[in-house]
Order: structure tokens, then sequence, then C-alpha cells
């Protein structure tokens, strides 16, 4: 399989205040001075390296850990590297995420003249349930406060990301955190079910374990109380109306190449997807990124099933375009039973999931690989 020019890039900040006891996430608990600076200095020059495998950029995402915990300083600095070496398409999408209770009003001004879309961690608005999945504590009116300084500043392409199935949450307490965000006129919503993962100190408590029906009752009222309001599920655990999807992930669920920057991101040039090594320090003291190589019908299979997490699923043509192989005939007896089983729909130019196969996607998806 041929590799393809990259137009998509993401940077990991590994720095948080804190972990918070869900997260499997990569992340240095503290926002230590030192290690931020070599953070940075590694980062630019692995950006001035790498930017030739890159074309002109159409979407750039700066995830974490909790960008906004950096100082105002390194934050310029940070888009001074970034602006010096890659280049942006008109109407690019550059995100950032953001942690209500760190943002200032000073962050909230570079942010602008910066980036045109922000998510901001919320998880849920209920102190007790944050609480229950060792969230750290928000003051009441953090989310409102960063709001306020990210519209004051002109960003108004803003979205949340939410946590339901949480210990002891109701369907009713999980719409009222629906209505909850809608009343704050956010563009876009993540909602993923709580998934408790080994390692994390949450694993350690023990907590019982989830009960699927009421999570699966969780994810269809998502869709019921956003999709009336015009923000409908664009991929299992995404809604927005269209123009407020995130493009950066839709590229990445579409086999785009992207070129990840700082530890723990990942890159994908079209062929091969490579690991950068963690913590930190691994990753300071120059150790390669790990390469994943497979067989090519493996990742094609990859690269197909990721697509289909999408209510969009795939053009035809545009998955014959980043594939070689034929293959519809080659996959003609699993899609056959799929779309028997309702789990797919197919029209002469498109492929793309049903609701039943969103809901069953590991199911679908296990049949390719
Ligand atoms: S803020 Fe986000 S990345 Fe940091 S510890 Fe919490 S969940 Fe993980």
């Amino acid at each position: 399989m041929n590799t393809r020019p990259c137009r998509n890039v993401y940077v990991h900040v590994p720095f948080c205040n804190g972990k918070c006891a869900y997260c499997a996430f990569y992340s240095e608990p503290e926002v230590n001075p030192a290690s931020v600076t070599q953070w940075l200095d590694r980062l630019e020059n692995d950006a001035a390296r790498k930017s030739a495998q890159t074309l002109t950029l159409d979407t750039l995402y700066i995830g974490g850990g909790t960008p906004t915990a950096l100082p105002p300083e390194t934050l310029k600095r940070l888009f001074r590297i970034l602006e010096r070496h890659f280049s942006f398409l008109p109407g690019e999408e550059i995100s950032i995420e953001c942690n209500p209770e760190s943002l200032t009003e000073e962050k909230a001004e570079i942010l602008a003249r910066h980036v045109n879309r922000v998510s901001m961690g919320v998880q849920s608005f209920r102190p007790d349930f944050r609480e229950k999945i060792g969230r750290r504590p928000s003051d009441a009116h953090a989310v409102e406060t960063a709001l306020r300084l990210l519209r004051a500043n002109g960003i108004d392409n803003i979205g949340f990301d939410l946590i339901y199935a949480l210990p002891g949450e109701t369907l009713a307490n999980w719409r009222e955190e629906l209505d909850t965000a809608l009343s704050h006129g956010v563009r876009h919503i993540s909602a993923y079910s709580l998934s408790i993962e080994e390692g994390t100190e949450l694993a350690a408590r023990r907590l019982p374990p989830e009960d699927n029906e009421l999570s699966f009752a969780m994810w269809e009222a998502a869709q019921e109380i956003l999709a009336a309001h015009g923000m409908p599920r664009y991929e299992i655990s995404n809604y927005a109306s269209k123009p407020y999807e995130c493009r950066h992930n839709q590229n990445v669920w579409h086999a785009e190449p992207y070129l990840g920057l700082g530890p723990a991101a990942c890159s994908f040039d079209g062929a091969v997807r490579f690991t950068e090594v963690s913590p930190l320090a691994r990753w300071l003291a120059g150790i390669p990124p790990e390469a994943d190589v497979i067989r090519y019908e493996k990742r094609l299979g990859e690269m197909f099933i990721m697509g289909l997490r999408t209510v969009r699923g795939w053009k035809k043509s545009e998955f014959s375009r980043v594939s070689r192989l034929p293959w519809r005939e080659m996959w003609s007896t699993i899609i056959g039973k799929q779309l028997q089983d309702g789990m797919l729909q197919e029209t002469p130019d498109r492929i793309f999931p049903t609701e039943k196969g969103l809901a069953f996607w590991n199911d679908l998806a296990e049949a390719y690989l």
C-alpha cells in the first residue's frame, strides 16, 4: 500500500494538574516547568524535522493531557513553533482541548489568536458524579466562566466532552446532563460511556459491572435529545450539525494520514501506524516511535471499520481511492451477511452502518480483522 501525503497534525501535550481516577491517557500529573521546556524543545525539533512529510494542513488538533494547563508563555511558544513549521489551507480547522478550571483570561486571548475550535472537558456537571470517578473538583461556575472567556474573545465553536453510565447515574440524571449541556449553546458534544481501563485508579476500586441495558438506553437518549436540537449523531459517540463536526477526527476515521507529535502520539502515513514512546523521559531520551506493521489486508480492514464508526460511512469511490484491492468483492460474503442482518446499508455509491451497526460496532468490526 502506498503512503499518502498528510494534511493533519496532532500534538500531544503530556501534562495535567493531577490525574483523574478513570484516565488511561498518558500524561504527567504536574506541570513541571523544566519538563515543559524539555518537551517543547524536543517538539520544536520534531516539528522542524517532520514538517517536510506534510502538505499544507487541513487540520491541527492539540490534545492531551490538558493543553490549557500550560502557562501562557508556553502556549505562545507552542503556537509560534507550529505556525513556523506548518502552513494551513484556507478554512483550516485548529482545535484545542481545554479544561474549564485551567482557562484564564490571558489564555483565552492567546487561544483566540490561534485556534478556531475548542473541546472542553466537562465530563459531568454534577460534583457528586465527578467525585465518584475521581475527576478533580471544579468550582461550580468554572464551565460558565470558561465559556464566557472564550466567547468574549470570539471563539464560538465550542464543544463539551461528557461521560455517561457513571456509578449510580440514572437515565433521568443523564437526560438532565444533556439538557444542561444544551442550555449552554455549545456546537458539539462528545459523549462516551464510562469505561474502566486496567491500570487506572478506578479499576482498583472494583465498582459494580456496567449495566449494559442502561448504558444503551443512555446512548439512545443522547441521539433522541441532541438530534431534536439540531445536533444529530455523526459518529458512535459524537454529535453536531454538519458544519460543526470535528473535521480532524472525520479525516482520521476516513483513513487520511496524520502526523502525531509528542509522547504517546500516533501517526499514520497511509500504510503504517506509528506510536511515539511514553513516558516523557523515554521520549526525551530519543527512543524512536514503535511501528505497527501488519498485513495489508488487515490494515485495509482496520481502515474500513474506522469509517464505519461514522454515520456517513464510506463513499465507495472514496474507499477505493485509499485502498488498492477490490475490497467490495473481497468482503462480499461478510458485507452480504451484515446487510441481511441489518448492520449495514448500501446504495450504488455508498456503504454505511445502520443504527444497529453503530450500536454493535464491535461485532460489525470484528468480521474484517
Ligand atoms: S484531565 Fe484528561 S488527560 Fe488529564 S488526567 Fe484527567 S482525564 Fe486524563
